[in-house]
Protein backbone atom coordinates (compact mmCIF):
# COMPACT_ATOMS: atom_id res chain seq x y z
CA UNK A 1 0.00 0.00 0.00
CA UNK A 2 0.92 3.91 -0.45
CA UNK A 3 0.28 6.41 2.10
CA UNK A 4 0.44 9.51 1.06
CA UNK A 5 0.92 12.06 4.22
CA UNK A 6 -0.65 15.46 4.49
CA UNK A 7 1.25 17.94 3.30
CA UNK A 8 3.24 19.71 6.27
CA UNK A 9 3.01 16.60 8.15
CA UNK A 10 5.84 16.35 11.14
CA UNK A 11 9.06 13.86 11.68
CA UNK A 12 6.65 12.76 14.24
CA UNK A 13 3.68 11.86 12.21
CA UNK A 14 6.14 10.05 9.73
CA UNK A 15 7.67 8.09 12.36
CA UNK A 16 4.54 6.71 13.99
CA UNK A 17 3.30 6.02 10.99
CA UNK A 18 6.38 3.75 10.27
CA UNK A 19 5.65 2.19 13.59
CA UNK A 20 2.23 1.01 12.87
CA UNK A 21 3.42 -0.44 9.73
CA UNK A 22 6.13 -2.06 11.47
CA UNK A 23 4.19 -3.52 14.01
CA UNK A 24 1.97 -5.52 11.57
CA UNK A 25 5.15 -7.33 9.93
CA UNK A 26 5.73 -5.11 6.87
CA UNK A 27 8.70 -3.26 5.72
CA UNK A 28 8.63 0.34 4.62
CA UNK A 29 10.49 3.03 2.75
CA UNK A 30 10.10 6.38 3.10
CA UNK A 31 10.21 8.70 -0.24
CA UNK A 32 10.33 12.45 0.42
CA UNK A 33 8.46 14.74 -2.40
CA UNK A 34 8.23 18.21 -2.91
CA UNK A 35 4.82 18.37 -1.75
CA UNK A 36 4.33 15.79 0.52
CA UNK A 37 5.50 12.50 2.11
CA UNK A 38 5.02 9.18 0.76
CA UNK A 39 5.28 6.15 2.57
CA UNK A 40 5.57 3.05 0.79
CA UNK A 41 4.73 -0.27 2.52
CA UNK A 42 5.19 -3.77 1.34
CA UNK A 43 5.23 -7.58 2.65
CA UNK A 44 3.29 -11.07 2.73
CA UNK A 45 0.62 -11.15 4.76
CA UNK A 46 -3.12 -12.80 4.59
CA UNK A 47 -5.78 -10.48 3.07
CA UNK A 48 -7.34 -9.65 6.27
CA UNK A 49 -3.97 -8.89 8.03
CA UNK A 50 -3.07 -6.32 5.35
CA UNK A 51 -6.98 -4.86 5.96
CA UNK A 52 -6.58 -3.95 9.31
CA UNK A 53 -2.95 -2.67 8.89
CA UNK A 54 -4.71 0.12 5.95
CA UNK A 55 -7.39 0.92 8.66
CA UNK A 56 -4.92 1.46 11.55
CA UNK A 57 -2.68 3.07 9.38
CA UNK A 58 -5.56 5.68 7.52
CA UNK A 59 -6.99 6.85 11.16
CA UNK A 60 -2.87 7.98 11.64
CA UNK A 61 -2.45 11.66 12.53
CA UNK A 62 -0.51 13.30 9.39
CA UNK A 63 -2.23 10.46 6.84
CA UNK A 64 -3.89 12.18 3.80
CA UNK A 65 -5.06 9.18 2.23
CA UNK A 66 -3.77 5.15 1.91
CA UNK A 67 -4.27 3.42 -1.28
CA UNK A 68 -3.34 -0.01 -2.00
CA UNK A 69 -1.21 -1.29 -4.46
CA UNK A 70 -3.06 -3.37 -6.97
CA UNK A 71 -0.24 -4.94 -9.38
CA UNK A 72 1.11 -8.33 -8.15
CA UNK A 73 4.60 -6.95 -8.62
CA UNK A 74 4.91 -3.88 -6.12
CA UNK A 75 8.77 -2.68 -5.75
CA UNK A 76 9.54 -2.58 -9.55
CA UNK A 77 5.39 -0.55 -10.04
CA UNK A 78 5.50 3.09 -10.88
CA UNK A 79 2.34 3.02 -8.05
CA UNK A 80 4.94 2.42 -5.57
CA UNK A 81 7.29 4.46 -6.85
CA UNK A 82 5.94 7.68 -9.50
CA UNK A 83 9.81 9.12 -10.44
CA UNK A 84 12.02 7.17 -12.62
CA UNK A 85 14.67 5.05 -11.41
CA UNK A 86 18.03 5.74 -12.22
CA UNK A 87 20.62 3.20 -12.34
CA UNK A 88 24.64 4.21 -12.22
CA UNK A 89 27.09 2.27 -13.08
CA UNK A 90 30.83 2.10 -11.92
CA UNK A 91 29.89 5.82 -10.92
CA UNK A 92 30.29 6.55 -14.12
CA UNK A 93 27.23 5.86 -16.88
CA UNK A 94 23.98 6.40 -15.54
CA UNK A 95 20.77 4.77 -17.24
CA UNK A 96 17.20 6.24 -16.81
CA UNK A 97 15.54 9.20 -15.73
CA UNK A 98 16.64 11.45 -18.87
CA UNK A 99 20.18 10.03 -19.08
CA UNK A 100 20.48 7.40 -22.38
CA UNK A 101 23.43 5.31 -22.83
CA UNK A 102 24.55 2.79 -25.65
CA UNK A 103 26.31 -0.16 -24.63
CA UNK A 104 28.24 -2.29 -27.73
CA UNK A 105 30.66 -4.84 -28.09
CA UNK A 106 31.08 -8.38 -29.16
CA UNK A 107 28.30 -11.57 -28.59
CA UNK A 108 31.54 -13.22 -27.23
CA UNK A 109 34.12 -12.63 -25.63
CA UNK A 110 36.72 -14.68 -28.40
CA UNK A 111 39.96 -13.15 -27.67
CA UNK A 112 42.50 -10.24 -26.51
CA UNK A 113 42.83 -8.84 -29.87
CA UNK A 114 39.51 -8.56 -31.21
CA UNK A 115 37.68 -7.54 -27.84
CA UNK A 116 40.64 -4.33 -27.25
CA UNK A 117 40.03 -3.50 -31.09
CA UNK A 118 35.99 -3.48 -30.74
CA UNK A 119 35.86 -1.92 -27.41
CA UNK A 120 38.41 1.32 -28.80
CA UNK A 121 36.34 1.82 -32.09
CA UNK A 122 32.93 1.40 -30.37
CA UNK A 123 34.26 4.29 -27.58
CA UNK A 124 35.32 6.36 -30.71
CA UNK A 125 31.93 6.18 -32.02
CA UNK A 126 29.61 7.46 -28.75
CA UNK A 127 29.18 3.79 -26.49
CA UNK A 128 28.88 4.39 -23.24
CA UNK A 129 29.87 0.46 -21.73
CA UNK A 130 31.60 -2.60 -24.01
CA UNK A 131 28.89 -5.91 -23.52
CA UNK A 132 31.07 -9.34 -24.61
CA UNK A 133 29.69 -12.91 -23.19
CA UNK A 134 32.47 -15.07 -21.29
CA UNK A 135 29.52 -17.71 -20.37
CA UNK A 136 27.32 -18.35 -23.40
CA UNK A 137 24.26 -19.67 -22.90
CA UNK A 138 24.06 -21.71 -26.63
CA UNK A 139 20.93 -24.04 -27.46
CA UNK A 140 23.44 -26.40 -29.48
CA UNK A 141 25.38 -28.24 -26.58
CA UNK A 142 27.92 -28.12 -29.45
CA UNK A 143 28.65 -24.69 -29.96
CA UNK A 144 31.11 -22.26 -28.69
CA UNK A 145 30.09 -21.36 -24.95
CA UNK A 146 32.78 -18.56 -24.21
CA UNK A 147 36.11 -17.91 -22.66
CA UNK A 148 34.70 -18.06 -19.02
CA UNK A 149 36.57 -16.89 -16.59
CA UNK A 150 39.67 -15.85 -19.27
CA UNK A 151 36.73 -13.82 -20.98
CA UNK A 152 36.01 -12.14 -17.78
CA UNK A 153 39.70 -11.26 -17.62
CA UNK A 154 39.77 -9.72 -20.70
CA UNK A 155 36.67 -7.31 -20.23
CA UNK A 156 38.57 -5.79 -16.94
CA UNK A 157 41.56 -5.45 -19.56
CA UNK A 158 39.77 -3.19 -22.10
CA UNK A 159 37.82 -1.67 -19.05
CA UNK A 160 41.56 -0.61 -18.02
CA UNK A 161 42.39 0.35 -21.51
CA UNK A 162 38.79 1.79 -22.42
CA UNK A 163 37.35 3.01 -19.53
CA UNK A 164 34.03 1.36 -20.75
CA UNK A 165 32.94 -0.48 -17.99
CA UNK A 166 31.93 -4.05 -19.34
CA UNK A 167 28.21 -6.09 -19.05
CA UNK A 168 28.50 -9.65 -19.12
CA UNK A 169 26.01 -12.58 -18.73
CA UNK A 170 26.69 -15.07 -15.28
CA UNK A 171 24.32 -18.08 -15.95
CA UNK A 172 25.53 -19.57 -12.60
CA UNK A 173 24.20 -18.65 -9.33
CA UNK A 174 27.82 -20.10 -7.92
CA UNK A 175 29.71 -17.38 -10.51
CA UNK A 176 28.41 -14.08 -9.26
CA UNK A 177 30.67 -13.51 -6.81
CA UNK A 178 33.62 -14.28 -9.62
CA UNK A 179 32.29 -12.07 -12.51
CA UNK A 180 31.53 -9.18 -9.86
CA UNK A 181 34.90 -8.86 -9.40
CA UNK A 182 35.62 -8.37 -12.81
CA UNK A 183 32.86 -6.80 -14.62
CA UNK A 184 30.27 -3.96 -14.08
CA UNK A 185 26.99 -4.75 -14.86
CA UNK A 186 25.71 -8.66 -14.65
CA UNK A 187 23.06 -10.06 -17.52
CA UNK A 188 20.57 -12.09 -16.80
CA UNK A 189 20.04 -13.78 -20.40
CA UNK A 190 16.21 -14.68 -21.78
CA UNK A 191 16.79 -17.84 -20.84
CA UNK A 192 17.78 -17.43 -17.49
CA UNK A 193 14.95 -14.57 -16.77
CA UNK A 194 12.93 -17.12 -14.39
CA UNK A 195 16.06 -18.85 -12.89
CA UNK A 196 15.07 -18.19 -9.62
CA UNK A 197 17.88 -19.39 -7.54
CA UNK A 198 20.23 -16.87 -9.95
CA UNK A 199 17.91 -14.06 -9.25
CA UNK A 200 17.65 -14.22 -5.98
CA UNK A 201 22.12 -14.06 -6.15
CA UNK A 202 22.11 -11.40 -8.15
CA UNK A 203 19.34 -9.84 -5.54
CA UNK A 204 22.16 -10.39 -2.78
CA UNK A 205 25.03 -7.44 -4.34
CA UNK A 206 24.30 -4.16 -5.46
CA UNK A 207 26.32 -4.78 -8.69
CA UNK A 208 23.65 -3.55 -11.82
CA UNK A 209 21.57 -6.04 -13.38
CA UNK A 210 20.75 -5.97 -16.98
CA UNK A 211 17.74 -8.00 -16.78
CA UNK A 212 16.46 -9.47 -20.57
CA UNK A 213 12.82 -10.53 -21.06
CA UNK A 214 12.82 -13.96 -22.35
CA UNK A 215 11.28 -14.20 -25.73
CA UNK A 216 8.03 -15.89 -24.54
CA UNK A 217 7.48 -14.27 -21.08
CA UNK A 218 4.50 -11.75 -20.83
CA UNK A 219 5.25 -8.41 -19.40
CA UNK A 220 3.62 -9.02 -16.06
CA UNK A 221 6.38 -12.45 -15.64
CA UNK A 222 9.00 -10.55 -16.63
CA UNK A 223 8.58 -7.72 -14.08
CA UNK A 224 7.91 -10.31 -11.22
CA UNK A 225 11.60 -11.49 -12.32
CA UNK A 226 12.61 -7.89 -11.47
CA UNK A 227 10.48 -7.64 -8.66
CA UNK A 228 12.65 -10.71 -6.85
CA UNK A 229 15.76 -8.97 -7.71
CA UNK A 230 14.55 -6.02 -5.71
CA UNK A 231 12.98 -7.92 -3.16
CA UNK A 232 16.72 -9.46 -2.70
CA UNK A 233 18.06 -6.05 -2.04
CA UNK A 234 19.34 -4.88 -5.06
CA UNK A 235 17.47 -2.01 -6.25
CA UNK A 236 19.88 -1.51 -9.89
CA UNK A 237 17.85 -3.46 -11.98
CA UNK A 238 17.49 -2.46 -15.82
CA UNK A 239 14.97 -4.41 -17.55
CA UNK A 240 16.19 -5.34 -21.25
CA UNK A 241 13.39 -6.02 -24.40
CA UNK A 242 15.39 -8.66 -26.69
CA UNK A 243 12.61 -9.61 -28.86
CA UNK A 244 9.76 -12.10 -28.37
CA UNK A 245 9.13 -15.67 -30.60
CA UNK A 246 6.11 -14.67 -33.24
CA UNK A 247 5.28 -16.20 -36.18
CA UNK A 248 8.16 -13.76 -38.25
CA UNK A 249 10.53 -16.02 -40.07
CA UNK A 250 12.90 -13.48 -41.66
CA UNK A 251 13.22 -11.78 -38.61
CA UNK A 252 14.97 -14.03 -35.60
CA UNK A 253 12.85 -12.81 -33.29
CA UNK A 254 9.88 -9.58 -32.95
CA UNK A 255 11.11 -6.37 -30.82
CA UNK A 256 8.28 -5.81 -28.88
CA UNK A 257 8.16 -1.99 -29.14
CA UNK A 258 4.67 -2.12 -27.63
CA UNK A 259 6.42 -4.43 -24.01
CA UNK A 260 8.96 -0.87 -24.09
CA UNK A 261 6.00 1.44 -24.07
CA UNK A 262 4.20 -0.42 -21.12
CA UNK A 263 7.23 -1.43 -18.96
CA UNK A 264 7.93 2.06 -19.27
CA UNK A 265 4.45 3.31 -17.80
CA UNK A 266 4.08 0.45 -15.87
CA UNK A 267 7.38 0.16 -13.20
CA UNK A 268 10.24 3.32 -12.31
CA UNK A 269 12.96 1.04 -14.22
CA UNK A 270 15.08 1.92 -16.56
CA UNK A 271 14.39 -0.08 -19.85
CA UNK A 272 16.82 -0.61 -22.42
CA UNK A 273 16.02 -2.35 -26.04
CA UNK A 274 18.26 -4.82 -28.01
CA UNK A 275 17.69 -4.76 -31.18
CA UNK A 276 20.70 -7.30 -32.33
CA UNK A 277 18.91 -10.63 -31.45
CA UNK A 278 15.29 -9.72 -32.90
CA UNK A 279 17.07 -8.56 -35.66
CA UNK A 280 18.85 -11.77 -36.67
CA UNK A 281 20.46 -10.27 -39.35
CA UNK A 282 22.77 -6.61 -39.50
CA UNK A 283 20.83 -5.29 -42.05
CA UNK A 284 18.09 -4.53 -39.52
CA UNK A 285 19.55 -3.26 -36.78
CA UNK A 286 19.76 0.17 -37.39
CA UNK A 287 16.19 0.56 -38.38
CA UNK A 288 14.99 -1.84 -34.95
CA UNK A 289 17.29 0.49 -33.12
CA UNK A 290 15.98 3.78 -33.79
CA UNK A 291 12.65 2.03 -33.44
CA UNK A 292 13.31 1.50 -30.07
CA UNK A 293 14.39 4.94 -28.72
CA UNK A 294 11.35 6.70 -30.45
CA UNK A 295 9.26 4.25 -28.50
CA UNK A 296 11.47 5.55 -24.92
CA UNK A 297 13.95 2.87 -24.58
CA UNK A 298 17.01 4.34 -21.98
CA UNK A 299 19.11 3.04 -24.02
CA UNK A 300 20.62 0.23 -26.04
CA UNK A 301 22.68 -3.15 -26.52
CA UNK A 302 24.15 -3.77 -29.72
CA UNK A 303 26.25 -6.52 -30.96
CA UNK A 304 29.50 -5.44 -32.93
CA UNK A 305 32.42 -7.45 -34.43
CA UNK A 306 35.45 -6.53 -36.16
CA UNK A 307 34.88 -9.81 -38.55
CA UNK A 308 31.50 -10.62 -38.26
CA UNK A 309 32.16 -13.38 -40.78
CA UNK A 310 34.47 -14.93 -38.28
CA UNK A 311 32.52 -14.14 -35.42
CA UNK A 312 32.12 -17.30 -32.99
CA UNK A 313 28.92 -16.42 -32.22
CA UNK A 314 25.96 -14.41 -33.51
CA UNK A 315 28.00 -12.88 -36.50
CA UNK A 316 25.11 -12.13 -38.99
CA UNK A 317 23.46 -10.27 -36.47
CA UNK A 318 26.71 -8.18 -35.73
CA UNK A 319 27.32 -5.09 -37.02
CA UNK A 320 30.47 -4.20 -38.78
CA UNK A 321 32.67 -1.45 -37.12
CA UNK A 322 31.98 0.45 -40.28
CA UNK A 323 28.08 -0.37 -39.64
CA UNK A 324 28.33 1.30 -36.23
CA UNK A 325 29.71 4.11 -36.90
CA UNK A 326 27.12 5.03 -39.21
CA UNK A 327 24.34 3.63 -37.00
CA UNK A 328 25.70 6.18 -34.36
CA UNK A 329 25.35 8.90 -36.76
CA UNK A 330 22.03 8.32 -37.86
CA UNK A 331 21.22 7.93 -33.98
CA UNK A 332 22.43 10.91 -33.04
CA UNK A 333 19.11 13.30 -34.36
CA UNK A 334 16.96 10.21 -32.66
CA UNK A 335 18.59 11.00 -29.16
CA UNK A 336 18.50 14.56 -28.91
CA UNK A 337 14.76 14.13 -29.83
CA UNK A 338 14.33 11.66 -27.14
CA UNK A 339 15.83 14.00 -24.52
CA UNK A 340 13.97 17.03 -25.82
CA UNK A 341 10.87 14.52 -25.19
CA UNK A 342 11.86 13.35 -22.02
CA UNK A 343 12.36 17.23 -20.62
CA UNK A 344 8.82 18.37 -22.13
CA UNK A 345 7.35 15.33 -20.46
CA UNK A 346 8.70 16.31 -17.38
CA UNK A 347 8.13 20.15 -17.57
CA UNK A 348 4.89 19.58 -18.06
CA UNK A 349 4.43 16.87 -15.10
CA UNK A 350 6.22 19.78 -12.62
CA UNK A 351 3.86 22.27 -13.74
CA UNK A 352 0.82 20.26 -13.65
CA UNK A 353 1.46 19.09 -9.94
C1 LIG B 1 23.40 -12.14 -25.84
O1 LIG B 1 23.23 -11.02 -25.37
O2 LIG B 1 24.34 -12.47 -26.57
C2 LIG B 1 22.34 -13.15 -25.57
C3 LIG B 1 22.63 -14.44 -25.49
O3 LIG B 1 21.14 -12.59 -25.41
P1 LIG B 1 19.71 -13.26 -25.09
O4 LIG B 1 19.80 -13.81 -23.71
O5 LIG B 1 18.77 -12.09 -25.20
O6 LIG B 1 19.46 -14.31 -26.14
MN1 LIG C 1 24.37 -12.78 -28.96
Amino acid sequence: MIVSMEVGATEQQIKHVLSVVASYGYQSRVEPGEQRTVICVVGVGSAEKLSRAFQAVEVCDGVDHVVSITCSYKRVSREFKPSDSVVTVNGSVSIGGGQFAVIAGPCSVEGRGMLLQIAEAVKRDGANMLRGGAFKPRTSPYAFEGLGEEGLRLLAEAYGETGLPAVTEVMNPDDVALVCRHAHVLQIGCRNMQNNPLLDEVGRVKTPVLLKRHFAATIEEWLLAAERILKGGNPNVILCERGIRTCTEVTRFTLDVGAIVAAKQLSHLPIIADPSHPAGDRKYVPALARAAVAAGADGLIVEVHDNPERAKSDGKQSLTLSGFTRMMEQLQPEIALWKERYLLAHRTLALAG
